[in-house]
């Protein structure tokens, strides 16, 4: 069994903290992703799971032994990295067997494995090509290949498909899933592609200066993010945020628009709602529309409430024109609310 224990992990290199007492669970065959913007430490965290950095403070645990000492080889795990260091001068079958003959697992023992990733990798007709000679998507599907074939407990991928073009990503992404799902791996998989993240985690752990502001399942974090970073920094376009102020009779009030909310002991919040959340009705949020940008089956209109920009995707087929005054109708059960002081959301307590 391996599941991930990470206790109070830390890292400063030199003066400078690069991660914050990291408090994490990767269950048994679970596929989490660390997403965050560059430099928010999640290579850090997954190097020192790797073994290849050492925690300043901490433990980690894979299955019932502390690994923190340990070197990388004694870890249990599989690495592919960005740059996917395939070697040039061996052929794609030497490439895919390389770790299992480190490990001197026996020929017979190597060539089953190597067909059998080789085939799941779909480079079975490549296997005697030398790996100088192929694309960056087959050098990344050998790289793959060499992890799986391991049979490891834990992969750690650090971005493996960002050198790859745009469809590519899209084809082997849906690939990966497929094949790690199949697998009895815990994966942990670092990027800073949200759209990547969504699309293939059980859970996102999403990071920010060092510190893991919330871990939850794709659609957790998008619809209920723990903090105002999560929610502008997760979705495209991100969400919309408008401060409010508590009312008398301790409503809400939202650039003009009164709303129930919750209750809370400060009289400033942020309102917040996503663009795809808002239609146009009477009775909504005065908005002056500034761009309109057709996407297919929306058209995100780019617009201003009390002078801030505010984003609605709304059905292409109502017509709105630049300096047109819109009302825009927020979904009453799509409203979320953060502390400005905190940035940590504020829940309703109905
Ligand atoms: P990216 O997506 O750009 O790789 P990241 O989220 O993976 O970013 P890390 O590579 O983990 O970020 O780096 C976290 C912070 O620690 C950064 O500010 C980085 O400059 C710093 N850092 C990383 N390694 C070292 C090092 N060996 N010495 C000094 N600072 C480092």
């Amino acid at each position: 069994m391996a599941e991930i224990k990470i206790k109070g992990v830390a890292k400063s290199f030199g003066a400078f903290k690069a991660l914050h007492s990291i408090d994490l669970t990767i269950a048994d065959q679970e596929f989490m992703v660390l997403l965050g913007a560059s430099g928010c430490g999640k290579t850090t965290l997954l190097r020192i799971i790797a073994g290849l950095e050492t925690p300043t403070e901490g433990e980690v645990w894979i299955g019932d032994r502390r690994v923190d000492h340990l070197p990388p080889r004694a870890r249990g795990i599989a690495m592919v990295f960005q740059n996917y260091a395939v070697f040039p001068h061996l052929t794609v079958f030497e490439n895919v067997a390389f770790g299992l003959r480190m490990k001197k697992l026996p020929q017979d023992e190597i060539t089953r494995r190597v067909t059998r990733t080789a085939e799941l990798m779909h480079i079975e007709q490549l296997l005697k090509r030398y790996s100088g000679q192929l694309s960056g998507g087959q050098r990344q599907r050998v790289a793959v290949a060499r992890a799986l074939a391991m049979e490891p407990d834990v992969i750690l991928m650090d971005e493996p498909l960002s050198n790859l073009d745009a469809l590519l990503r899209l084809e082997m992404r849906a690939e990966l899933k497929g094949v790690l799902a199949n697998s009895k791996t815990t994966t942990i998989y670092v990027t800073h592609d949200q759209v990547e993240a969504m699309s293939l985690a059980d859970r996102i752990s999403v990071m920010n200066g060092g510190r893991i502001v919330q871990a939850a399942s794709p659609v957790e974090v998008y619809r209920n993010p723990a903090a105002r970073f999560v929610g502008s920094f997760i979705g495209n376009p991100p969400m919309n945020f408008i401060p409010a102020t508590r009312s008398a009779d301790g409503r809400w009030q939202v650039a003009g628009l009164t709303l129930d909310g919750p209750q809370h002991a400060g009289d400033k919040l942020e309102f917040a709602i996503r663009p795809e959340d808002l239609t146009i009705a009477p009775g909504g949020l005065k908005a002056t529309a500034r761009v309109i940008e057709p996407l297919g089956a929306h058209t995100l209109v780019t617009s201003e409430v009390n002078g801030a920009l505010f984003r609605a995707v709304l059905d292409s087929d109502l017509k709105v024109s630049p300096g047109d005054e819109l009302s825009l109708v927020p979904k009453t059960d799509r409203i979320r609310w953060f502390d400005p002081t905190t940035s940590n959301a504020v829940r309703e307590s109905t």
